[in-house]
């Protein structure tokens, strides 16, 4: 969050990294690979619900990542900058509106993506418009809101999503038309909907303990506090952010 507060370039540059090394992995892979190849068989129909529990652990090593929680500390860039390619989203990007997030949490104006009083997809909908306005009016309240500041941030959504783009294509070439549909998109989906879900049925109005919640109580969250290392124990993040499994949270 520090970098983001004293360099008003923190997140383009991130970007524009992103944009030169995926441009530079698609021209490499061009290079000795076949544009299309398919290859298909009906135990390639396995690779569906690999794809799904993939992208369950990869959001779980994102958020944490995100968090620093993984150890040794410099694997948190490592890993976190992987999943981040596989979740199309950006490590800097997302660790500055995540921790808005925990900041500001369920502050209708401050929280990037509180669900209170939305339905689940007008909750999706909301949250990444929200984000964005959340991160902006950050970025103006620490770098001023000026021309050339506008212009900055304008520059960073366009980049942002120019990335996003590269990171989609290389991963279509790299797994061939095939494996990314029944590999990388239940990946993507189980990425996308997993957190989103999570963010949602964990932050609910106040039933008089709070408006976050932990969940463990049907077989559905059980398996899923499985494959997300505990993931929808969020009352538990909330609480002690520094634990990969806030299951294991024991005051
Ligand atoms: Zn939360
Ligand atoms: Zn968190």
């Amino acid at each position: 969050m520090n970098g983001f507060k004293k360099d008003p370039y923190y997140l383009l540059k991130s970007f524009g990294v992103n944009i030169v090394l995926f441009s530079f992995l698609i021209l490499l892979l061009l290079s000795f690979k076949p544009l299309v190849e398919v290859n298909f068989s009906v135990l390639s129909l396995l690779l569906i619900p690999l794809g799904l529990i993939l992208g369950l652990v990869s959001a779980t090593a994102f958020h944490n990542a995100s968090h620093g929680n993984i150890k040794p500390r410099y694997l948190n860039r490592l890993i976190g900058e992987l999943t981040a390619s596989l979740s199309l989203e950006d490590l800097r990007c997302f660790r500055v509106g995540h921790m808005l997030h925990h900041i500001h949490t369920d502050d209708p104006l401050l929280d990037p993506h509180p669900p209170q009083g939305l339905k689940f997809f007008e909750f999706i909908v909301s949250s990444r418009r929200k984000t964005i306005s959340c991160i902006e009016n950050l970025y103006y309240k620490h770098h001023g809101k000026t021309v050339s500041s506008m212009k900055n941030v304008k520059f960073q959504i366009f980049f942002f999503h120019i990335a996003a783009v590269l990171k989609l294509v290389f991963w279509f070439y790299l797994f061939g038309p095939a494996s990314f549909l029944l590999f990388f998109i239940p990946s993507y989906l189980a990425y996308f909907f997993g957190f989103a879900h999570l963010n949602y049925i964990s932050h609910q109005e106040d039933r008089g303990d709070g408006t976050i919640y932990n969940h463990n109580d049907n077989l559905f969250f059980k398996g899923m506090n499985i494959v997300t290392s505990g993931g929808y124990f969020h009352k538990n993040h909330h609480a002690c952010p520094g634990l990969y499994n806030p299951s294991k949270l024991t005051r």
